[in-house]
């Protein structure tokens, strides 16, 4: 395994790890920012989310 391709997994992990950690209770599946529930197609594509696609990309809606 080359040092760029295991840094990089290395990386991954702790970022699933810390999602994880945010996660206890019930604030799995919906968005940090807005509280909206996160579309599951986009927890399967990025475990890690933490925020709906309308606040990931910027368009909040008010
Ligand atoms: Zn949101």
């Amino acid at each position: 395994m080359s040092d760029a391709i295991r840094s990089r997994a290395l990386h991954e992990r702790t970022r699933l790890r810390l999602a994880m950690k945010s996660w206890q209770g019930d604030e799995y599946g919906s968005c940090n920012q807005c509280g909206e529930m996160i579309a599951p197609g986009r927890l399967e594509f990025d475990p890690a989310a933490s925020l709906c696609i309308a606040c990931a990309t910027g368009n909040e809606s008010r």
